[in-house]
């Protein structure tokens, strides 16, 4: 019998507004969108930012597969979450069905979403209007504390503290459980009751981490956002197995994801940030979390043959050091054989001896692990990095 396995992709993960900034590149520029391919094939996209965008060019790849059934979630109606919606490709082909579900605004009325699409597309601020859509689209609303099921599947809906209201959905398929708690503020008692009882027991919590704790506690009050500290704390509390931090500040560089992520793994033990083109299975046996780069970023490849002294820390937490041969580098990034098991997203200080004017020099690069798959030797993990100076 073969494991259900369900597979989560991050499409988008920056909160507020898309970054082109080249010192956000790593973890991506894109607004809110993920999509969770549950066992029985049946696909959840969850909010339509500017990585829906991405989504959409991938849906004819071959393999990709289209889904029997597509039911798209939409958090709440600021522009990170709905601004992709014109540039979904798939949108536009009538063959394609979609069920969209969020909750009726108190600003809006009656058929918010529908309302949504169509000021999108309103003339002049788009060049065609909503009738140039022609897939299928059925709108149900939700409020907080309802549910339904498709499939084996069983989608759940709380109330988060948000300016104009915002929902958490939790998602049970039955590899495992994913919760998306994404643009809430916590402090208030009864919402952050209600999302303890959301993320229980969660496989992957994702949360909202745009500010660091500092922020939330000062200038940041009441924005309606969350930090990487009251996330490891409702993962605790709620007996998540893994945490992502999720909706970066547009503000946010790399290197301040970075620390933020490294503070985070002191206060629990499973964490990840969520980077775009980060793919999560869940149900796998060894429960194995995988990030890809876009392939554009480790092209130009070349191979190689250097000899270098790789520093790092493993999956369990303890520093290592080892000597290796790197066989496969480009400007950006290489490919290296380890015997130990480096931490995803983690750095790794790798000194390598190239041939200079005056003969062999040490060139010491920092680099970040994006990627483990086994090695082509016995015993070893092919480690992919991205160099980040
Ligand atoms: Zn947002
Ligand atoms: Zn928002």
């Amino acid at each position: 019998m073969t494991e259900p396995i369900a597979k989560l992709s991050f499409w988008g993960v920056r909160g507020s507004t898309p970054t082109v900034d080249p010192a956000t590149w790593r973890y991506g520029g894109n607004t809110p969108c993920l999509e969770l391919i549950a066992p029985d094939g049946t696909q959840f996209i969850l909010d339509c930012g500017t990585g829906l965008r991405m989504l959409g060019s991938r849906w004819a790849a071959p393999n990709s597969g289209k889904a029997p059934e597509t039911h798209i979630l939409v958090t709440h109606y600021h522009w990170d979450h709905i601004q992709g919606i014109p540039f979904f490709s798939p949108l536009y082909a009538e063959n394609n069905e979609f069920h969209f579900y969020s909750f009726r605004s108190r600003f809006l009325g009656r058929d918010s979403l529908k309302q949504v699409f169509e000021t999108q597309m309103a003339l002049p601020y788009f060049p065609v209007n909503v009738s140039a859509m022609n897939a299928k689209r059925k709108f149900k609303e939700m409020d907080g504390g309802d549910s339904f099921k498709v499939g084996k599947n069983k989608v759940t809906a709380r109330w988060l503290n948000h300016p104009q209201g915002c929902l958490g959905f939790r998602i049970e398929t039955p590899a495992g459980t994913v919760t998306y708690a994404t643009d809430n503020e916590p402090g208030d008692p009864q919402l952050d009751e209600s999302l303890l009882e959301l993320a229980a027991g969660s496989d992957i919590l994702i949360n909202d981490a745009q500010f660091t704790p500092e922020q939330l506690a000062t200038k940041r009050k009441g924005w309606g956002h969350s930090s990487w500290l009251e996330g490891a704390k409702l993962a605790r509390q709620a007996g998540a197995k893994t945490l992502v931090l999720f909706h970066h500040d547009p503000d946010s560089t790399d290197r301040m994801v970075d620390s933020i992520l490294r503070q985070a793994r002191e206060e629990f033990a499973s964490v990840y940030a969520a980077s775009e083109g980060m793919v999560i299975t869940l149900g796998a046996p060894g429960d194995r979390v995988q990030a890809h780069l876009p392939g554009t970023r480790t092209a130009l490849r070349r191979e190689a043959q250097f000899h270098a002294k790789v520093c790092g820390v493993t999956e369990g937490g303890k520093d290592f050091e080892e000597e290796t041969i790197v066989r496969d580098i480009s400007l950006q990034g290489a490919l290296i054989s380890l015997k130990h098991l480096p931490r995803l997203q983690s750095e790794l200080q790798v000194i390598m001896e190239a041939p200079g004017p005056d003969g062999v020099q040490a060139m010491n690069l920092r680099g970040y692990v994006v990627r483990i798959d086994a090695g082509p030797e016995k015993g070893h993990v092919a480690v992919g990095v991205v160099f980040t100076d």
